[in-house]
């Protein structure tokens, strides 16, 4: 599962248009809507995290961006506070990508970067705020915010 966040700006002559659910219906890309400024007769600004697999993504940019649609990707950073962390071991359970995982038998968490997707699942359940999300700008509103690599 590929997850993104991305600042969209939508043109005045298309913000009333059901454009977010085509992306559900034609591409299976699921999103979450982070926060949405859109008035009718004026351009749209939207904050976007997109789920899916990386191509039906790929097609939903594209989709996107022949609207006029302008994008620009936003990354997430996940940092694991060690000096709070004490071990409980529950983001285990529910981190997608095994980035946290158990290591047995001494039972210490692991967290390995590489592997996060920043989903922010772990940031949710740690009972004292261990896991740290920071998101960055870094694409500008330029053609590579629609590239997926
Ligand atoms: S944000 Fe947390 S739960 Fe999600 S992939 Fe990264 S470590 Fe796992
Ligand atoms: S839930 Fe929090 S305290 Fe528990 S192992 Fe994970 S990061 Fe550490």
């Amino acid at each position: 599962m590929f997850t993104r966040i991305y600042i969209l700006k939508f043109p005045k002559d298309i913000v009333d248009q059901p454009i977010i659910c085509q992306l559900v219906r034609q591409f299976d890309v699921e999103f979450n809507i982070l926060k949405a400024t859109i008035l009718p007769q004026h351009e749209g600004v939207m904050i976007l995290e997109l789920r899916g697999h990386k191509e039906n993504i790929k097609k939903g940019l594209a989709y996107l961006k022949g609207l006029g649609v302008k994008a620009e990707s936003v990354a997430t950073s996940i940092h694991r506070d060690d000096e709070r962390c004490f071990q409980c071991g529950a983001c285990t359970g529910i981190c997608p990508t095994t980035a946290l995982s158990l290591k047995r038998p001494q039972m210490a968490v692991i967290f390995d970067a590489e592997k996060c997707s920043g989903c922010g699942l772990c940031v949710t359940v740690c009972p004292v705020k261990a896991m740290e999300v920071s998101q960055e700008r870094i694409s500008g509103f330029s053609e590579s915010a629609f590239e997926v690599h």
